[in-house]
């Protein structure tokens, strides 16, 4: 974490009205992959985020060979695009051997992977040839070409080249690639430790019964799970008595252990919220009212060396404003070089009458079948409907002061890739 880069103590920035597209700006300012560095080996790295360049030593493949079972030929030139030729069978290349040099008008009886013998010019699949009764000759009928069915060396890869960038979230086709190389350990970024805790004296764990005025914690294992799936390490001291103590001492555990704290609730300038001035009295912090809905306050500072993000309580909004603002700055702070989130576009199914001042990320469906896909709005949009969340395949971006009528193409998230 770049603290020079935190500017939360900024006048500009303090209880400031900033726009989505600002306080994200900000937020990737502040945030810098981190330094530490481990070596893992490659069944230990998927999603971990690569931490150099993968560059290979060796040619994929290492040697021309055979892309189907049948029977490598050493064509003379002049049985080149001739048909109804016949071959001596004179070898047998199963894959991992080699076979022996092959003379001008002989076959090889070849499997899909096995080097082409020296002499050989072109593949024949076994499929498109017949072998006489006494197995020692094959008979062609179309014409034949040279190279046929013979994947060449380096075809896929070529010593020296990089084949992985630092930066990349690995995926299994990545780790795939690099055992093919023969790299056996990758120089990953460290996970990135982020502490949780949650106050408000009306939150109750599931599992327990109600009394008048509670709710369950459902921001609780929103937030554990986003986490986990960005790869985190989550260090989560649960809910915490909303006390201004109880608060110091929750941020002042976590800040020595952890890279990142998070909360959720309780930065609003109500009375009852005392994780804004627990952060401002042990580091610094400003607090975003963002033109934006659902999420309106959002809290940016520090403690001591870890970084602090504060959602707002409302479920929607924790989620919505963790989706657009913590997920690429948390990206970026694990190393990630793609870390902002991708748009697609789609098509609105409805219309939009009002002009509204703020921008709004409205949950909805999709409808396939039109092109652009056509999207359908939840008819509970309040920030406290996590069903629409649940129902919803995406966000939809409808920007500030704007009205307009059904096929509007609009910016449109995926939950399916905000929520990996
Ligand atoms: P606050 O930001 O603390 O004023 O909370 C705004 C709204 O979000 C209130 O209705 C809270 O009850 C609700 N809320 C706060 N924290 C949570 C939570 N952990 N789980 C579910 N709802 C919450
Ligand atoms: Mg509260």
């Amino acid at each position: 974490m770049n603290n020079q880069a935190v500017k939360c103590d900024s006048p500009v920035f303090n209880q400031s009205l900033l726009s989505a597209d600002e306080a994200l700006e900000f937020l990737l300012d502040a945030s810098a992959a981190p330094e530490k560095k481990e070596s893992v080996s490659l069944d230990n790295s998927l999603g971990r985020i690569l931490a150099c360049d993968i560059h290979s030593t060796i040619n994929v493949p290492g040697f021309d060979n055979s892309a189907m079972d049948g029977y490598a030929i050493a064509l003379n030139d002049n049985q080149l695009l001739q048909k109804n030729l016949s071959f001596d069978i004179v070898d047998r290349i199963p894959a991992g051997s080699t076979g022996n040099e092959l003379n001008k008008g002989c076959a090889a009886r070849i499997f899909t992977g096995a080097p082409i013998p020296e002499g050989a010019n072109t593949v024949i699949m076994q499929e498109e040839c017949e072998v006489s009764n006494d197995g020692n000759r094959i008979e062609t009928w179309r014409p034949l070409s040279l190279g046929e069915n013979i994947r060449p060396m380096g075809n896929d890869i070529q010593t020296d080249d990089v084949i992985l960038r630092a930066g990349l979230q690995l995926k299994p086709q990545d780790v795939a690639l690099t055992a093919s190389v023969g790299v056996a350990e990758l120089e990953v970024f460290k996970k990135l430790k982020v502490g949780v805790f949650f106050t408000g004296d009306e939150l109750v764990e599931p599992g327990n019964a109600l009394n008048r005025g509670e709710i369950y914690n459902s921001n609780r294992y929103a937030l554990v799970a986003l986490l986990k799936q960005l790869n985190c390490e989550v260090i989560n001291l649960g809910n915490i008595k909303d006390s201004l103590d109880s608060t110091c001492k929750a941020l002042e555990i976590l800040a020595s252990a952890c890279d990142l704290i998070m909360t959720t609730g309780g930065v609003s300038v109500g009375e009852e919220d005392h994780v804004k001035p627990a952060v401002e009295k042990l580091g610094k912090l400003s607090l975003w009212r963002i033109k934006m809905k659902p999420g309106k306050p959002l809290a940016f500072g520090h403690v001591g060396k870890a970084a602090f993000i504060g959602l707002p309580g409302n479920p929607v909004s924790a989620m919505v404003t963790f989706f657009l603002f913590a997920r690429p700055f948390i990206k970026k702070m694990q190393g990630v070089s793609n870390h902002k989130n991708q748009t697609t576009q789609v098509q609105t199914n409805f219309d939009w009458r009002r002009p509204r001042p703020r921008r709004e990320f409205v949950r909805v469906k999709l409808d396939h079948s039109t092109i652009p896909a056509s999207a359908n709005l939840y008819p509970k949009q309040g920030s406290d409907v996590l069903s629409s969340v649940v129902w919803a395949d995406g966000l939809v971006e409808i920007p500030e002061n704007s009205t307009f009528s059904q096929g509007e193409v609009l910016n449109y998230y995926s939950l399916t890739e905000l929520t990996q």
